[in-house]
């Protein structure tokens, strides 16, 4: 069982996909890169910390919060929102610099991507 968090892009939420509906669903299919895991314990959502790029103090606030609770997040997943936000839409975050920084800082592995609607092939 993967106790895992999804961090939203905050300017996407609620506009592209309503909810998080599409995550959810994701961690019920499995699809996407939710599909590494043989079970999925989703402990917590939060957004990015909003650019130009404040997600080490939000990545903090989670971590020490859920670690309160007795429930260390062991797998952070930056949401395929924040993925597209950082290919296609001009966000300041850089992935491989995020990787490094959260996992060194904080001790959780960082996935890029959530939910995905691709259909396997016929
Ligand atoms: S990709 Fe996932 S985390 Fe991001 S807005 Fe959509 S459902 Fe929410
Ligand atoms: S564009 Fe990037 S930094 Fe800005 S809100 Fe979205 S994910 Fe966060």
């Amino acid at each position: 069982m993967a106790r895992i968090a999804i961090l939203y892009c905050k300017r996407i939420k609620d506009h592209s996909c309503i909810a998080c509906a599409n995550c959810h669903k994701g961690i019920h299919d499995k699809n996407g890169e939710f599909a590494r895991h043989d079970e999925i314990d989703l402990v917590a959502m939060t957004d990015c910390g909003d650019c130009p790029g404040l997600i080490v103090p939000r990545v903090k606030l989670l971590t020490d919060t859920t670690k309160n609770m007795g429930r260390d997040i062991e797998v952070l997943h930056l949401g395929t929102c924040m993925k597209s936000a950082m290919e296609t839409a001009g966000c300041p975050l850089d992935y491989g610099e995020v990787k490094t920084m959260l996992e060194k800082k904080f001790g959780v592995q960082v996935v890029l991507g959530t939910y995905s609607n691709a259909k396997p092939p016929a």
